[in-house]
């Protein structure tokens, strides 16, 4: 029996308890029993399903998953090692990518077609991972309340203009880290700070959830908040009267931070010819079901984003390479820290 075998019986008797680190689903096969077939440990739930089976059935490859979040999978390959039945790593953040591939968890994949519909930025240097969506964090802001001609910078929050008007997300969530990590790489650690210092002096509201920052804004309850693009796309399809727009900061500056849903091929991988053209059918052919019932960005430039993200408009942004923010997060988390950001 192949492992991909072993484990699909498992699941499909039900046997999640060899695999109790997989907490939040549980692992669905697609396609028939037939043919080649690759184990995806992803952390990325939402509209999933509909992309791999297409998938399955356009290459007749199969497609199991196992779902956990980013951190759990991560330590769950790295404790597997060779052992692990996993073929590809999917994340929702490039900060566990970067860990995983300085932890050993990914092969090089050398590409070419992966490296023609994958911006550079938007992907490692030495083909261990590759990013497969884009998600911009930027401004969510009442329109009643705030022109958008007096919005600029991300350090322009710290502006006394917005005491008592702000809403941001908790200094734990790898959103916050990897934008002020963006900010270290961009202003220096001093004006960082200084940006940062200047958004608690503003008595900002600490919430634990991008949907609920929206939520506030739309509600009245802040004029700005500091928010991923597609809670908004979403959060405005479900509700055209949310009352909310979104602005894409740093745009004469630095450019909008932007982190990645992203994948690699494990070291581990039996059928890493497989996983790669999965990666490669996902950043190409699927890109578009892959992308737009998240409401995100594609990194394929040659594919156009859903309407309501189109309708944000163009932006530009930050060109640093996503996997270098890693490198700054243990900065971004003292000066979070020194600064009372909860
Ligand atoms: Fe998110």
């Amino acid at each position: 029996m192949t492992r991909s075998s072993r484990l699909r019986r498992a699941l499909a008797a039900g046997a999640l308890g060899v695999l109790p680190v997989l907490v939040s689903g549980c692992g669905i096969a697609l396609g028939g029993d037939d043919g080649p077939a690759i184990q995806v440990y992803s952390a990325r739930s939402y509209g999933a399903e509909a992309a791999y089976q297409r998938f399955t059935e356009e290459t007749g490859i199969r497609v199991e998953f196992l779902n956990g979040n980013d951190a759990e999978l991560r330590e769950r390959l790295q404790s597997e090692g060779e052992s692990s039945r996993a073929d590809v790593f999917m994340t929702v953040d490039v900060a566990n990518l970067a860990l995983a591939a300085e932890q050993g968890v990914f092969r090089e994949t050398d590409s070419a077609a992966l490296e023609a519909a994958v911006p550079e930025d938007l992907r490692d240097p030495q083909g261990r991972w590759f990013g497969l969506s884009v998600r911009a964090r930027g401004i969510v802001y009442d329109p009643d309340e705030v022109d958008p001609a007096q919005l600029s910078t991300y350090e322009a929050l710290a502006d006394p203009a917005f005491r008592g008007r702000l809403c941001l997300r908790t200094s734990t969530s790898a959103y916050t880290q990897s934008l002020v990590a963006s900010m270290i790489a961009n202003l220096g650690e001093e004006q960082a700070r200084a940006a940062v210092e200047g958004w608690m002096a503003n008595d900002p509201q600490i919430i634990n959830n991008d949907v609920e920052i929206v939520r506030t804004v739309g509600a009245g309850g802040c004029d700005v908040g500091i928010t991923n693009h597609y809670y908004v796309a979403r959060l405005m399809a479900e509700d055209p009267d949310l009352g909310v727009d979104f602005f894409f900061p740093d745009q004469a500056t630095s450019g909008t931070h932007v982190n990645i849903s992203g994948a690699g091929v494990t070291r581990s991988s039996d059928s890493p010819a497989e996983a790669q053209r999965f990666l490669e059918w996902l950043a190409t052919t699927g890109q578009s079901l892959f992308v737009d019932g998240n409401f995100e960005f594609p990194v394929n430039p040659e594919v156009a984003p859903v309407e309501q993200v189109a309708a944000f408009g163009e932006f530009r942004r930050d060109p640093i390479n996503v996997g270098e923010l890693g490198r700054f997060n243990a900065a971004a988390t003292q000066l979070l820290s020194d600064a009372g950001y909860r």
